[in-house]
């Protein structure tokens, strides 16, 4: 590890916990230098849902390279675009009845963040926005303001405004009515607060500690938005293209957002993407007036199309994702009943899934402890407390079994 201690900023975070030097990557596994496997239940952090070097995507990707498909476009109209927009409208959006607007913001979340914020701000002509607790939205200034944790938003160097943080689903531990505090404030001509135009939601939070919103939850967010004028953004950069089992999250709960970003695995290959979609009524840009060099990531369109038409023609890999992370959340709720006095708690939704200790100690020695076993997986929420699942969709029954009996060892050797 010397060249990265040496030469790599101390901003460097994953190959503390994971000191080793990783080379090759193939379906579910990383591997050493000197091969050793590490099972990936991290995924690039929700960008690998279709694992690594997917063969069939692999396959699409050398082709378009070996005819010399263009590579950096731009916004220019390019056969890789065209065949993306035509498998997304086809297979995503029309079967779904969404009536979206598809924008490339830049190739990655907080690309999509920003625009979606942005775009909310010139729509409704108001600045303040409304976030939730413990949401995560990305590093750039627009999306560090409405981002909860303490730590990154220090990180600005500059006050983060123009947002305000509302309770999450759960925030007072069931005691509280949904959106008591929030709709008084709105209703309340006195109470201080900016009219919102807008409420950015993640409907599990992934960095936050896998926090499922319930679907309640998130219907009655909607309704609030519709009844007080304001725009509904839902962040889907980590809990969509079937993280939570179907391609958006938010239909579980069966609720149109009018702004929806998405990043990460939308490539499928793990090459930067990302979208911002919204109701075309909001189609309000000017040409020009968002844009970003790498919009035209055209390889990343290539592989997007092309995991679209592989995985989203019918609902196997749907169906799949909710199987296994059934399957993963009994198991956790086996580890859970195990160590009751700890008060473990299983968290989730689909293949977002985490198991939440007292401690952020604690589960830092569960990741450690599983990292020497050969799994991978980080740690989430506002003091690193929850051990977080998020292996690639496509990983088979048998790799699920390994990876939670690795998970269960892991956790009885830390518990005792
Ligand atoms: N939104 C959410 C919900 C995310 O989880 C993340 C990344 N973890 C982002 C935005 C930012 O994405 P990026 O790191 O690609 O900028």
């Amino acid at each position: 590890m010397n060249i990265f201690e040496t030469f790599e900023s101390e901003v460097r975070s994953y190959s503390r916990g994971w000191p080793v030097i990783f080379d090759r990557a193939k379906g579910s596994y990383l591997y050493e230098e000197d091969g050793k496997p590490y099972l990936d239940f991290f995924a690039g952090a929700g960008a690998l849902n279709y694992g690594h070097n997917n063969p069939i995507l692999k396959e699409a990707l050398l082709e378009y390279i070996s005819r010399d498909g263009v590579t950096h476009a731009l916004d220019m109209g390019t056969v890789a675009k065209r065949e993306f927009l035509e498998s997304f409208s086809e297979r995503i959006l029309k079967p779904r009845n969404l009536d979206y607007k598809v924008q490339f913001p830049g190739p990655t979340g907080a690309n999509a963040v920003e625009a979606a914020l942005k775009l909310a701000r010139k729509i409704t002509g108001k600045e303040a926005i409304v976030n939730f607790t413990n949401a995560f939205h990305g590093m750039t200034l627009g999306a560090l303001s409405v981002t909860g944790n303490s730590m990154k938003r220090g990180g600005a160097g500059i006050p983060l405004v123009h947002s305000t943080p509302m309770p999450y689903d759960n925030y007072f531990d069931g005691t509280t009515p949904d959106f008591l505090f929030f709709e008084r404030l709105l209703e309340d001509s006195g109470s201080g607060l900016n009219e919102p135009g807008a409420v950015i939601v993640e409907t599990v939070q992934g960095e936050g500690g896998i926090n499922a919103a319930r679907i309640e939850w998130l219907q009655g967010l909607a309704e609030l938005c519709q009844k007080h004028g304001m725009l509904l953004i839902v962040d889907d950069v980590q809990m969509g293209n079937g993280r939570t089992g179907p391609f958006f999250s938010f239909e579980h709960a069966g609720i149109t957002p009018d702004i929806v970003t998405v990043s990460k695995s939308i490539g499928g290959y793990g090459l930067p993407m990302a979208l911002t979609l919204f109701k075309s009524e909001h189609d309000v840009w000017g040409p020009g007036e968002h844009n970003g060099t790498f919009r035209g990531n055209s390889p990343a369109f290539v592989t997007a199309a092309k995991a679209l038409e592989t995985y989203w023609a019918d609902d196997e890999l749907q169906r799949s994702t909710l199987a296994k992370g059934e399957r993963l959340a009994a198991a956790l709720g086996t580890l859970a009943e195990e160590n009751a006095e700890a008060g473990l708690l299983v968290k989730g939704r689909g293949l977002a899934r985490g198991l939440q200790f007292p401690s952020g100690d604690l589960a830092a020695k569960v990741c450690a402890s599983a990292f020497e076993r050969g799994l991978l997986m980080e740690t989430s929420g506002p003091s690193d407390e929850v051990v977080k699942q998020l292996p690639p969709l496509t990983l088979s029954e048998e790799e699920l079994e390994q990876g939670i009996a690795i998970i269960s060892e892991a956790v009885r050797s830390v518990m005792g």
